[in-house]
Formats: structure tokens, sequence, C-alpha cells
């Protein structure tokens, strides 16, 4: 019961209220444990192939996501190797079903607007199998080491991190983008199970200040999709005014947006626009049947409302967006490139000596796709940072290190999950190391964790820093 006094009397009165004759099933849900889903990194390996080495219990699959499973919080898949490794990411499976709705193809331009921490980042890379571009723009200066580390972590190369605002995105990039995911800041009803504080924060001129935010960012969002693009609209919260509220305002004002019906999912609810305090226009409440919305006590998940809209007009501005020239190397840096290219990469490598690479400040990268206009735009990264120039060394990057296979490097050391090697690797320590000198990729169980430098028999850590742990 005590559990249950955390949330507040009026949340629970408005889900009554909408509920009727579920509110019994949903109450008894908030006072359950919640669910925790794992998603494969498919650009890795498969989840049958995780599902054969998982040391953890994978409960279930996910019905809306092929890629995931359920798992045993008990388990603590946040604290073992492989998750440093990327092999997954943990969320919550409801939000899983976004990165599936939006659908992103290969080869696609795809901006994801409010990107941090990375789930769906990290699940629509995944989608896109490395092919095409992907933006993952952050507002938020101090949300965006999260979002890096997690990027850097999945080993995609054709990710560019920004930490732009939706209305410089707009002017920079105009209507340019096949797909875009609007992923919007809400009051997180779907979240009060998870977050033992969030409920604190509730209440219902939060639920108002956060519609008049969602419209303002939808409308942006809008803008930046290319005539007969995607545009998915999601949050983790209940509240019909962030959601069917938000989309019957928008549509209203956008006749050239039409909302595609979700597919369905055995147990997901439609749309409600019978939920709204003033119920839209019948064709829009119809429409809004095709929403999709997730419960905790219809699936194993925490809520989400997720709204497809295709954008149906012809291009309205002429704006080509002017790709940033790649900057060449040096011969400098090209002869240290080369030296440490002929040293570490084996043949079967998909870099090499002559990889088109380019160089950003001090640091070289690997781009798969034409880099976009990026010039006036505060962005971490373009594409993989493969490493740093400094002085008259180059320095391989930790990215790198997560983007190998251990077949691509010509000196590997490889140790099991729970030997003491990986702990005291991941604690930033030096290991004995038998071998010729040079750059060494520190695996765990075939999985690539980082680098080390390997001196006179020694292994010097090249574990970043910020990304130490004690297992
Ligand atoms: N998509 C993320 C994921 O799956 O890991 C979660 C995103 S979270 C629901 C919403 C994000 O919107 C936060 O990172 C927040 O910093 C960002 N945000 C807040 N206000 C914003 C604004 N005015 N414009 C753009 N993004 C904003």
């Amino acid at each position: 019961m005590e559990r249950m006094e955390r949330f507040p009397p009026l949340f629970l009165e408005r889900m009554r209220r909408f509920l009727g004759d579920e509110y019994p099933l949903f109450y008894q849900s908030l006072s359950a444990p919640p669910q925790n889903g794992l998603r494969v990194n498919t650009l890795k390996l498969s989840a049958e192939a995780f599902a054969r080495i998982s040391p953890f219990t994978l409960e279930s699959g996910i019905p809306w996501c092929p890629s995931a499973f359920l798992v045993a919080a008990e388990d603590r898949p946040g604290k073992h190797p492989f998750h440093l490794a990327g092999l997954y990411y943990l969320q919550e499976p409801s939000a899983m079903a976004v990165a599936e709705s939006l659908a992103p193809r290969q080869g696609e331009r795809v901006l994801d607007l409010a990107a941090s921490p990375g789930g769906k980042t990290t699940h629509l890379a995944s989608l896109m199998q490395g092919e095409g571009l992907l933006i993952a723009n952050e507002i938020k200066e101090k949300r965006l080491g999260q979002l890096v580390m997690n990027v850097e972590r999945w080993g995609a190369p054709n990710v560019i991190v920004t930490n732009e605002s939706p209305e410089r995105l707009v002017s920079h990039f105009g209507d340019t983008f096949d797909r875009v995911l609007l992923d919007a800041p809400c009051s997180g009803e779907g979240m009060f199970r998870k977050d033992p504080q969030a409920p604190s924060y509730w209440s219902e001129a939060m639920i108002e200040g956060c519609a008049a935010r969602q419209i303002v960012l939808l409308r942006l969002a809008a803008r930046l999709v290319r005539p007969g693009g995607w545009l998915l609209y999601s949050t983790c919260t209940f509240a019909p005014e962030e959601n069917e509220g938000v989309i019957a305002q928008f549509l209203e004002e956008h006749p050239h947006f039409t909302l595609l019906p979700l597919p369905r999912v055995e147990g997901a609810m439609g749309g409600r626009p019978d939920w709204l305090p003033r119920p839209p226009s019948a064709s829009i409440a119809a429409a809004l049947e095709g929403a999709l919305r997730l419960f905790p006590h219809r699936l194993p998940a925490e809520g989400h409302f997720l709204c497809l809209l295709q954008r149906k007009d012809a291009p309205s501005s002429a704006h080509i967006p002017v790709a940033t020239p790649a900057a060449a190397l040096s011969s400098l840096q090209r002869r240290l490139w080369q030296e440490f290219a002929a040293q570490v990469f084996s043949p079967s490598s998909r870099l090499n000596e002559s990889s088109p690479l380019f160089v950003w400040g001090e640091r070289l990268y690997f781009s798969p796709f034409p880099l976009p206009p990026l010039e006036g735009l505060r962005h971490v990264n373009r594409g993989l940072w493969v490493g740093s120039f400094k002085k008259n060394r180059f320095e391989p990057s930790h990215a790198l290190a997560l983007f190998l296979r251990p077949q691509e490097v010509q000196q590997v050391m490889d140790f099991p999950a729970q030997s003491a090697e990986i702990a005291a690797y991941l604690r930033g320590e030096p290991l004995p190391s038998a071998g010729s000198d040079g750059w060494v990729l520190v695996c765990v169980e075939g999985w690539p964790l980082g680098w080390g430098k390997r001196v006179q028999g020694i292994l010097k850590n090249h574990y970043p820093r910020h990304w130490l742990r004690t297992l």
C-alpha cells in the first residue's frame, strides 16, 4: 500500500475516469515491479545469436520488437561487460515500439529530434544497419555525454550527434529528412513504476505545460520532413492532452499531413480522442484510432503513446543543403595513419590505409555517407571517430574499438566475462601481456571492449577514464 501512496490522487482519479471498467487492473499494475527489456544490438549480432550466449535468463520475446527480450532485473544485465561492449541496450519494452514504428530503411536520412540518452537512436541505428544518415539531436548540453557514450558503444558509423534547438535545425536543414522522430518531453506517467521520484513532479499544470511545449515542437518537427516523408510522435505518458490533443491540434493546422494507422499490437489500444476535454472533428477522431497506446495492465510494458504522420504535399521550398567538404589529411597525418593501419588492421578490416577518411580539428573520421551541411551547427562528431592526431603520433578512439570486430585487427587479448583481467581492465589498470609492442584490442569473450597499448610485456590501459566501471 505504501507504494500506492506515491501516486497523486488526482492522477488516479483521471485514470479511473479514462479507463472505466479497466481501471482496477491498471491500478493493480501500478504496484507491480516494472518490466525490464533488453534489446540486442543487431549491428553486432542477431537476437538468436545473443540468446545462445546470453548470461541472463531471457524470459520471453517482445512481440512488437523482434530483437528484444524481457529480462529479470535481478540478473543485473547493466553490470555485465557485454553491456559495455555494446551488445545490447536496456530499455523499457514499450519504448521499443517507437523505432519499429518509424521503420527507417537503409540509406535514408533520419532525424531523432530529442535523442538523449539514446534509446531510440541506438534502435534506429540498428534498423538502418549502418547505411544512410542518422542525426541524433539533444538540446540539453548536460544530456549530451550520455547520448555520445551510448552511440559510441553501439558502434554505429553513420550517426551524427548535434546539440541544437529544433528552430535552428529547421533553418539549417529545411524539409529534407525522410523520417523524423519526435520523442517528446512529457509528464512521464508511464515512468511512474520505474522512477520513484516521477510522481512527485506530476500535476495537471505540468500536463498543460507539456502539451503547450509539445505542439510547438511538433510544428517544428513537421518542417524538417520532406514531402512524402514520415513523422513519428511519441510520449511516455497516458495524458490525452499530451497525446491525442496535440495530434488533433496539429492535424487541424496541417491539412497536408495525414495520420498513418500503425500496425495493431495485440493488447494495445488505439488512440482515444474520446478522452479529450474537447473532442476533435469526426474525421480527426476517426483517424486518431490509428494511433497506438501501450498500457502496463494490458502488456508487459510501462506505457507509451505513438502516432505516425505522413506529409502529403509537394515541396514548399527549394532548400538544397550543401554538403560539408571533407578536409583532407596533411602529409604527416596520412603517414601516421598509414603506419597505424599497417600495424593494427588485418587484411579483412573494413578500414585500411586507403579508406576515405577526413579530419576535423585533431580528429580523424570515417563516414559511410556524404556529410550533410554541418558548418554553423553545434555538433559532437562527424560519423565514426577513428582516432586523434597528437603531435607525432596517432591514437585510436574508443569509438573505433567498439566499431571493430576482433578479426579486423592483428593483436587481440580475449578474456572470459568473469575473469580478473576484465575486472582489472574496466578499473583502468594495466595488464601483463606477452607479445610484440603495439595496439591491442581487448575483448570479452570475442567482443571488443577497448584498446590497450603493449610496451615491453605490459598492456597500458586505454579504456576511457570517464567510462571506468567497477563490476
Ligand atoms: N528519445 C530519448 C530516448 O529514447 O532515449 C528520450 C527523450 S526524452 C523523452 C525527451 C528529450 O527532449 C530530453 O532529452 C530533453 O532534453 C529533450 N527536450 C526538452 N526540451 C526540449 C526542447 N524544447 N526541444 C527539443 N528537445 C527538448
